[in-house]
């Protein structure tokens, strides 16, 4: 296409300078100093009268009919040399002159130079933009506009040696120019384009196929590659692009001649809202977009791309593994997460609209097999195709853990308080109904038919009382009240409970060894102990089976070395807890007793059960070991030391202790004037009764400022002050500490239901008071009494 315009130009210009003549030209000629002198015709003329001047003095006249002939040729040559000289001169003359008649008005800059590649010519163009460039190389005239005008203007040169034209498109730091360069007789015609300003517009020169279309997506224009590619004249955007919107640098199908092929727009905003819209062809990507999804994939970040309307448009191989999915899958977001907090579209939709600042969030990834949490991320971006969403995402399973840990310890705190707060009030009711059956059994001795019964009710709550000491042990650190037992009758009294723990699912099967030595524990503990492993047992059995309890006696000879501990040699009581269920992994063998592991669901386990019986067993002086196999099973094992020096007491019965004080006569002469201070009604009422029977004066108050008010009678002498610590206004040490000041002598028994460990100041801060904690017995009352009174 080029090509032809530039012949066409040519023939223009060959045609013009045959039939234009001007006189402007002909002054201009006149002065060039392009036309040469003569040369030749003169030599040849002082030839021919050389040669004439030497006929005359020729001596032999052969030699002068030589120089005759020489002389008549020289002349001849000499006319025969000028007459073509003229003839060219005349011809050069007459071109230029046209040739310049035709350049003067030419809007481009246009030169003429001679044989030699002066400049003898140059038009008002030329003479503006560059000066006086008169007899100046070509090269040299031009630099200022082409840097490398030297090579261009050789090449020009060269080529013209083979055709009448040439022209090359050069581009230059300002712009794109062409240079054509045409032969002229004697000569060359030179003529610079700025195609910026002429043919760029519409692309002619470009290979790429390319139009220009206006704000309304009307095809203004189109280059001859774009007409070749689509075989016809487009009138609209979509014409060309069937998919609208069209978005620059996404790959768009193109209606070409062909039927619809594959191109990369690139779309350049030009005037008055006009767009000039090449195609790409033949490229699945552009180059810059291909670095990008490069980047994309290497960066050690796990990345999203989501569209507006949520769907995942890309994700990199990170956030694949993060997310459990493969390359290939995209859909909605909420396909692939679940947000803790609010639905994901809401979420997706206040992060694209930038409602919210940019603030993670935690979110579970929906298809992985195990649970993972993710932290997310999502920053708003704005490309051609309009606002998308980048999501950054990171394994928070860690955090969530922690955060779920830390939320099960704050609940396991506030089971606590309230199992502290229960186990407080039922003290009381404890306290008031051993007490009052104690009164009763006072007055039924054995042979009673209701003695049984009285039995019966107070082994109940002693029971119950039990029970309220577990709760306790959860809300704090309870101290070890060892005692020495004998395991069997632990477990066989345990059995109860336990079976009814595993449910009708799991049987459980007992086995003790006859010959079992006692040892020295807490008892309630060591229930505490059991229970967990038993209900552990319970829990990996989830279709039911048999948990069995065996108890044995182990002599060790020598030292065991087990789980990098040393087991000393000597005689221990074993229990054994066996399990034929799942079995734990041997990567969570070495956590199971850390506080807080837990594999059960949120609700079902606290992961405190063995991290309890570990710190019970060692602060016993014990061992617990686990095996266990994946699929068939778990053995916990503990090991106690036998107690040495056995000398094995039957636990303080109530009922015996009981019975030898109804035989046990009044202590000491004057039964002593207590003041009782209790704000539980039945409380006070068994206490009182039973010091009364005791033989005490017993003076009552329901709360502290009624006792202060009776110790106001400076007549009134008391021994004893028996009062509750936690009451309705002023509590027990405070006004014990008042009334201290007045009667320094008076001894005082504080009674509670929290253990004394839990009140403040440990022993409350009275000098020689004794504490009492409910719920007590009859005995533990009036004992403790008479030891504060004697
Ligand atoms: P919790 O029972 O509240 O989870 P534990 O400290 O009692 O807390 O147990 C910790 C973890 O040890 C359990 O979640 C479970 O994974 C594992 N575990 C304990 N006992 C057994 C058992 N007999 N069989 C299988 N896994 C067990």
């Amino acid at each position: 296409m080029i090509e032809r315009a530039v012949s066409g130009r040519a023939s223009d210009l060959w045609k013009a300078i045959e039939t234009v003549t001007d006189e402007t030209a002909d002054r201009v000629i006149k002065d060039a100093r392009g036309i040469k002198p003569f040369v030749q015709p003169v030599v040849l003329l002082v030839l021919g009268i050389v040669a004439g001047g030497a006929t005359l003095l020729a001596p032999v006249a052969e030699l002068r009919f030589g120089l005759m002939a020489a002389t008549g040729g020289f002349l001849a040559a000499a006319g025969l040399v000028t007459l073509r000289d003229i003839w060219r001169t005349w011809r050069v003359q007459n071109t230029f002159q046209a040739a310049f008649t035709l350049i003067h008005h030419d809007p481009s800059p246009c030169f003429c130079t001679d044989e030699d590649g002066a400049i003898v010519l140059q038009n008002a163009s030329a003479e503006r933009r560059f000066g006086d460039r008169l007899g100046q190389p070509m090269a040299r005239a031009i630099a200022g506009v082409l840097p490398n005008a030297a090579a261009v203007v050789f090449r020009q040169e060269t080529a013209m040696g083979r055709r009448p034209s040439a022209h090359e498109i050069v581009v230059t730091p300002r712009g794109t120019v062409r240079l054509a360069a045409h032969r002229l007789n004697g000569g060359v015609i030179w003529r610079m384009d700025d195609l910026a300003d002429a043919n760029s517009r519409h692309g002619e020169w470009i290979g790429l196929p390319m139009m220009v279309v206006s704000h309304n997506d009307t095809v203004l224009s189109m280059n001859s590659a774009m007409r070749e590619v689509l075989g016809r004249r487009a009138t609209t955007l979509e014409d060309v692009f069937p998919d609208q919107p069209l978005v620059a640098g996404r790959r768009s199908s193109l209606s070409s001649v062909n039927g619809s092929i594959e191109v990369i727009p690139i779309v350049v905003p030009s005037k008055d809202g006009r767009r000039e819209v090449y195609a790409i062809p033949g490229l699945s990507e552009p180059p810059a977009a291909s670095v990008a999804a490069r980047a994309f994939e290497s960066l050690p970040v796990a990345l999203l791309h989501i569209s507006a309307d949520g769907e995942v448009l890309a994700s990199n191989f990170r956030a694949q593994a993060l997310l459990g999915i493969d390359a290939s899958v995209t859909g909605p977001m909420s396909q692939f997460v679940v947000n803790l907090g609010r639905p994901v579209g809401d979420w997706i939709a206040d992060s694209l609209a930038e409602r919210v600042p940019n603030r993670s969030e935690v979110a579970r990834a929906k298809q992985r097999k195990d649970e993972t949490f993710l932290q997310i991320s999502l920053s708003r971006i704005v490309d051609g195709t309009g606002p998308s969403l980048l999501a950054v995402l990171h394994d928070a399973t860690e955090l969530k853990n922690l955060e779920q840990q830390f939320v099960q310890s704050q609940k396991m705190q506030a089971i606590g308080e309230l199992a502290g707060g229960v186990a407080h009030d039922f003290n009381n009711l404890l306290t008031a109904i051993t007490g009052h059956c104690d009164l009763l059994l006072l007055r039924h001795d054995q042979g009673d038919p209701d003695y049984a019964d009285l039995v019966q009710i107070n082994q109940n709550a002693n029971r119950a009382a039990s029970l309220v000491g577990q709760l306790l042990a959860f809300s704090r650190k309870q101290t070890l009240e060892p005692e020495v037992m004998d395991l069997s009758d632990t477990i066989s009294e345990l059995t109860h409970l336990l079976n009814r723990l595993v449910g009708e699912k799991i049987s459980l099967s007992l086995s003790n060894d006859p010959d079992l030595q006692p040892i020295r524990a807490d008892r309630r503990q060591l229930d505490q102990v059991i229970m967990n492993l038993v209900v552990n047992a319970r829990d990996a059995m989830p279709d039911g089976g048999e948990v069995r309890v065996e108890t044995r006696m182990v002599h060790l000879t020598s030292p065991m070395a087990r789980d990098q501990v040393i087991v000393p040699n000597g005689a221990y009581v074993t229990i054994r807890v066996r399990d034929h269920g799942h079995g734990i992994p041997a990567d969570k063998l070495n956590r199971i007793f850390e506080p807080f592991f837990t594999t059960k669901r949120t609700g079902e386990g606290t992961g405190l059960g063995l991290s309890m019986a570990y710190g019970i067993i060692k602060q016993t002086g014990g061992y617990i070991f686990v095996d266990s196999v994946v699929g068939s099973g778990t053995t916990f094992t503990i090991y106690i030391p036998a107690h040495v020096n056995a000398n094995l007491q039957e636990p303080t019965k109530v009922i015996e202790a009981k019975a030898t004080e109804i035989n046990d006569p009044v202590n000491g002469g004057r039964p002593g004037v207590v003041l009782l201070v209790e704000d539980e009604a039945p409380v006070r009422a068994f206490a009182s009764r039973a010091l009364r029977l005791r033989g005490y004066t017993v003076l009552e108050a329901a709360c502290a400022e009624e006792a202060l008010e009776t110790l106001s009678d400076d007549t009134l002498e008391i021994d004893l002050f028996v009062t509750d610590v936690i009451m309705p206004g002023m509590d027990g040490p405070t006004w014990v500490r008042e009334a201290l000041k007045e009667r320094p002598e008076t001894k005082v028994v504080f009674v509670s239901g929290y253990a004394e460990d839990a009140m403040e100041g440990g022993s409350i801060g009275v000098p020689g008071s004794v504490f009492l904690p409910k719920p007590f017995s009859l005995t533990d009352l009036t004992d403790t009494v008479r030891q504060q009174l004697h």
